[in-house]
């Protein structure tokens, strides 16, 4: 997690009172957000985003003094569009609670321009030799204990003003100091955890067993972050403006990840309702988990493979327990990440084996890394060339920053191919676009395959497929050249609407133009598929489009066969694989590849998918 994420006021001081306190008035309040990942969650707010520990004082010599004071510049700068940007979402809010933060939140771009604090702090730093971040702090102490000395009859008002400035000043020390923030492993059992913005590092660090649910300020439906909550099954509701500033720590609420609110302090009808809700969650989990055990069969006895998407070792239970065919996606970032070293050859081998060893022989597709774009990249392994450049999404991105970096990517299939007599392991490249790419990718792993073999180790006679992934406009129109050269494709939908539509996947300000079923995806989706098929080559969907049921008739109808996704969805998706009908699959899809208004083909979809959800 970022130390900020923007739009985040930091934690209100417990005496702050009057105008911000209001907000949290024990009154019901409704907050709504991008529904992420269902279920009904009854909890006590924990806000991980709460003022860090106190920074050491520092001082600084001489000649650090300008220094320090740019730092404090731009820290104040980044802080102003912090504040600027929550401002920008508060029209989404009730008129109520608009009318509540505005003037707060303008106090705070007041505070964060050339206001009393930010002037003394860059005096003090000069007169006193200080560190930014010690100056910011005594200075805002001086303005406090001034405020709170005012002859004043009311005292609420002052408690409120002094509050105001500790907490822009601890906004400020937050982005001076850049602090990770780490405290998610003190989650309270049962807690739905608040939070500014989570990376998909720090939803690596969750506990599934004992958060409870998930909200915060920033996010998209499709970013890592997303993905992740949903793959641990942990209801979330991301995307929701003014959350952090409306609920605190301890507070009650209800998290309905499935409709993408939160209700805090809920009244006697709201809990009621949500108990209802956990009741029939809990029927419907039964029902879907007696589908276990039944095969994944259309009603013409066509065979459909379902397999789970893997993020972190902490899914492998759920994905026995969803009856999985084999694990069709495992992201391997994990392995890279909340650490600030290589995972060397023998640290990846461990990792895989017990992967693999766990899934028996269910096919295991092994992706490498795919670092670059929205995947935070503050956390990124000492060692790997950092993607800089002002759009890290279009720059050193997956399979192209390991050909950069031959060594990773030697020493990654080198510990992948030490496993594969295991079990039945496939290898997969991120974000290919040229065929070349594979053909590189593909000449590295016969060389590490040949070394490894000299060295004596035990690898399997026939060397593990090594398949592409299609997640670019620019690789699903040249799928039948980069088919010539890979074992399989797997079509990664998330970045193909992504990169189709220009939209970036995890931003909230576009989430409403990513749109998967846009005309322009599909078509590139079944150009890539029948590409594939052409050549009778394996071919799979493992984007987030795979695990929505309602989709199923339109893949299966695209002459898909394969689905990946989280584990936590198979169930349905196998439901609905067993109420459809392949012909009657094919003629849907039919009528909607000759549509050209996304909203128009949602309709169509969302009608069919009724019949089969
Ligand atoms: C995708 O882009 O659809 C995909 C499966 O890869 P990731 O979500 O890991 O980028
Ligand atoms: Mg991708």
């Amino acid at each position: 997690m970022k130390t900020e994420g923007p739009g985040k006021p930091a934690a209100r001081p417990a005496e702050a009172t009057g105008r911000a306190a209001r907000t949290h008035r024990a009154a019901e309040q409704r907050l709504s957000g991008i529904a992420v990942s269902p279920g009904i969650v009854i909890g006590q707010i924990h806000d991980t985003t709460q003022a860090p520990a106190e920074v050491p004082r520092r001082s600084v010599t001489d000649d650090r003094v300008e220094a320090e004071r740019t730092r404090l510049t731009d820290a104040a700068a980044f802080s102003r569009k912090q504040v600027s940007k929550l401002k920008t979402r508060l029209s989404v809010l009730p008129e109520e609670a608009q009318e509540e933060l505005e003037p707060l939140l303008d106090a705070y771009i007041l505070m964060l321009g050339n206001s009393r604090l930010l002037r003394g702090a860059r005096k003090r730093i000069g007169d006193e030799l200080l560190s930014a971040e010690t100056a910011v702090q005594d200075e805002a102490e001086a303005i406090a204990a001034l405020i709170l000395a005012a002859k004043d009859d009311d005292k609420a008002g002052l408690n409120r003003r002094a509050g105001e400035v500790r907490e822009i000043a601890r906004r400020l020390v937050r982005n001076l100091t850049a602090t990770p923030f780490r405290s998610l492993k003190g989650v309270p059992a049962g807690a739905i955890l608040i939070s500014d913005e989570l990376t998909p590092a720090d939803a690596a660090l969750l506990e599934p067993g004992r958060v409870a649910a998930v909200a915060t300020e920033e996010g998209g439906a499709d970013g890592h972050t997303a993905i992740m909550l949903r793959a641990l099954g942990i209801p979330a509701v991301l995307g929701c403006p003014g959350l952090t500033t409306a609920a605190r720590r301890g507070d009650q609420a209800v998290l309905d990840g499935g409709a993408g609110r939160i209700t805090l302090h809920p009244g006697a009808e709201a809990l009621a309702a949500a108990k209802e809700g956990l009741a029939a969650q809990a029927k419907e989990r039964a029902r879907l988990g007696k589908l276990r055990r039944l095969p994944a069969e259309t009603t013409d006895g066509q065979q459909v493979e379902l397999q789970a998407n893997l993020e972190i070792p902490a899914e492998l239970p759920l994905i026995a327990n969803a009856g999985a065919q084999g694990i069709g996606l495992l992201r391997t970032e994990f392995l890279f990440m909340n650490r600030e070293d290589l995972p060397d050859e023998d640290a990846q081998v461990e990792a895989y084996r017990r992967i693999v060893e766990a899934m028996g022989q269910d096919p295991v597709t092994i992706r490498v890394l795919d670092w670059g774009g929205e995947k935070d990249m503050e956390a990124l392994a000492q060692g790997v060339p950092v993607p800089t450049g002002p759009n890290p999404a279009l720059g050193l991105r997956g399979i192209r920053l390991l050909l950069k970096k031959p060594e990773l990517l030697e020493e990654q299939f080198a510990a992948i191919l030490r496993v594969a007599h295991l079990g039945n392991v496939r290898i997969l490249l991120p974000m290919v676009t040229v065929p070349k790419e594979v053909a590189q990718a593909r000449e590295i792993y016969e060389r590490v395959a040949r070394r490894l073999r000299r060295r004596g180790e035990t690898l399997p006679e026939k060397l593990p497929p090594l398949g592409a992934m299609i997640e670019t406009p620019g690789a699903a129109l040249a799928a039948d050249a980069i088919a010539l050269e890979a074992d399989f494709f797997a079509i990664g939908t998330n970045d193909l609407a992504m990169y189709t539509l220009a939209v970036d996947r995890a931003e909230i300000d576009v989430a409403h133009l990513y749109d998967p079923l846009h005309p322009a995806v599909l078509r590139l989706m079944q150009f890539a598929t029948e590409a594939a098929l052409r050549l009778r080559m394996p071919v799979s969907v493992c984007g987030e489009m795979a695990g929505n049921p309602k989709l199923v008739p339109l893949l299966l109808g695209l002459g898909l066969r394969s689905l990946s996704m989280n584990a936590s969805s198979i169930p349905r998706v196998k439901q609905a694989v067993r109420s459809l009908d392949i012909d009657d699959c094919a003629r849907f899809a039919r009528r909607v590849m000759e549509q050209s208004d996304p909203a128009r083909i949602a309709q169509l979809v969302e009608r069919f998918g009724r019949k089969a959800d």
